[in-house]
């Protein structure tokens, strides 16, 4: 079961100013940076309420960021929903005729990660998250 957005995931270019911009919006600094090389990223997260917004800058000029700003510009990347058992979720999913596009695998604060594909969910990129 869907337990809560964990996380709203937002692409930007410089993760400085973006920092910034967010912990003006928020009210708070983030709480943690980390560097995810596998994804070539580095990213922010702001805690909000029971819920993080992740900021995502790129680290290389071909990852997934990237390419995401380069075909759409800055903006809302994914939305993440946290689950209990992110297997039993990929597998119920699966069964319902959904496709994976990467994961399962280690991803930023501590999290097993999947991203759906984006054609079968309105265009909206999701991931389910657990904890590791
Ligand atoms: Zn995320």
């Amino acid at each position: 079961m869907m337990k809560r957005i964990e996380h709203i995931g937002i692409a930007v270019r410089d993760l400085d100013s973006a920092e910034r911009i967010f912990e003006d919006i928020l009210g708070v600094p983030p709480f943690k940076r980390e560097e995810v090389p596998s994804e070539s990223v580095k990213v922010s997260f702001f805690q909000t309420g029971e819920s993080k917004v992740e900021l995502l800058e790129s680290t290389s000029v071909s990852g997934p960021i990237a390419e995401h700003i380069e075909k759409r510009g800055e903006g809302l990347h994914h939305i993440a929903f946290f689950v209990d058992d992110l297997m039993e979720e990929i597998e119920r999913l699966k069964l319902l005729g959904y496709r994976l596009i990467s994961g399962p695998k280690e991803g930023a604060d501590q999290k097993m990660i999947a991203f759906l594909h984006p054609a079968d969910s309105s265009k909206v990129l999701v991931e389910l998250c657990a904890e590791r």
